[in-house]
């Protein structure tokens, strides 16, 4: 198997009927670009910039971060590389940034909350990043949006982070493409008026569930919640996914369930652009991906949002489909 496998590191991500989708690899430092090619990746779909604050004993500069950007961009050869702004706070502490401590870290000041509250630490992240993105096909995401307005304020500050480099570089950071992760469950059900303002979506399960069934993501006692294949999420999942379409945006997916082998199927019959994960799973799910077609796909979709009452009765579906 593996070695089929490996046969398909140059190929494109296609169904048996001919779509064409993108997989591509979570990565958490620089160094991991080099693997996440070698696994035959169609781009990053998720950089989780923390590491540059957490391996740190100070705030990363301006200068450091452009560096680890500017390394990782090289690495990736042409291929696209969509870095998430820093997602630190709440339950992700920093020494050198003493917070208040918190009843509710996951409910807390955390990630683009603090960003936006704290403009003087998340300029120098989205200079570094407009600095970088002269090396390679950029996009930023933005993770923990709620509301229109946080994504915004997001967008303003970005905006006047370029008109500042402009003033010596014109044109610098044009062609940055930016993004939101629907992880907050407003933000999902809000999907149509967010689409219109960002160029792409990408849909965070590991929170968008940790939310919507209010279960503590790391907490076992509540794992039996963790549900990807539950109808009614796959129906919140589906309202996404459609909304970036009616707008033109593009709809990724960067939490565990894109490199799910009961959520592929439903997820290519939903249309999902680009499917990121773990850099290990993307030669069988390019595999497995080849297999299926997608009309059958966008049936199994109706049939699970419209005839299964729970996770288990569509994962037994997509068993005897695979
Ligand atoms: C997610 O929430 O699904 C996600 C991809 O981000 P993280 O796991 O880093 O919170
Ligand atoms: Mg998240």
């Amino acid at each position: 198997e593996r070695a089929e496998w490996a046969k398909l590191v140059d190929a494109p991500s296609v169904s048996k009927d001919g779509k064409e989708f993108e997989i591509a690899a979570n990565i958490g430092t620089p160094d991991d670009v080099a693997d996440a090619v070698k696994q035959g990746a169609d781009g990053v779909g998720l950089f989780r910039s923390e590491f540059l604050y957490m391996d740190s004993d100070h705030m990363p500069s301006e200068d450091e971060q452009f560096e680890a950007y500017k390394q990782a961009l090289v690495g990736m050869k042409g291929k696209p590389l969509v870095v998430r702004t820093m997602d630190i706070g709440g339950d992700k502490p920093l020494d050198y940034l003493p917070l208040p401590k918190e009843m509710n870290p996951f409910l807390g000041y955390r990630a683009i909350r603090l960003c936006l509250n704290q403009p003087e630490i998340f300029k120098p992240q989205l200079k570094a990043l407009i600095r970088a993105s002269e090396f390679g096909p950029l996009s930023i995401m933005f993770p923990m949006i709620g509301t229109l307005a946080e994504l915004r304020a997001a967008k303003a500050l970005f905006n006047e982070c370029k008109a500042e480099l402009q003033k010596d570089y014109p044109g610098l950071g044009d062609d940055i493409k930016l993004g939101m992760m629907i992880e907050v469950p407003l933000a999902a059900i809000n999907a149509d008026n967010m689409a219109k303002e960002v160029d792409f979506f990408s849909i965070g399960t590991n929170d968008l569930i940790q939310y919507n069934f209010a279960a503590d993501r790391g907490n076992d006692k509540v794992s039996y919640l963790y549900q990807p294949l539950n109808p009614a999420f796959l129906s919140l999942v589906k309202h996404v996914i459609d909304a970036a379409h009616r707008h033109g945006t593009k709809a990724a997916m960067c939490g565990e369930m894109a490199g799910d082998k009961y959520a592929l199927p439903l997820l290519m019959g939903m249309g999902l652009d680009e499917y990121s994960m773990s850099a290990t799973s993307i030669l069988r799910t390019r595999s497995t991906m080849k297999n299926l077609d997608t009309t059958e796909c966008a049936k199994l979709v109706e049939e699970a949002i419209n005839n299964c009452a729970t996770d288990v009765e569509v994962k037994d579906l997509v068993e005897a489909k695979l």
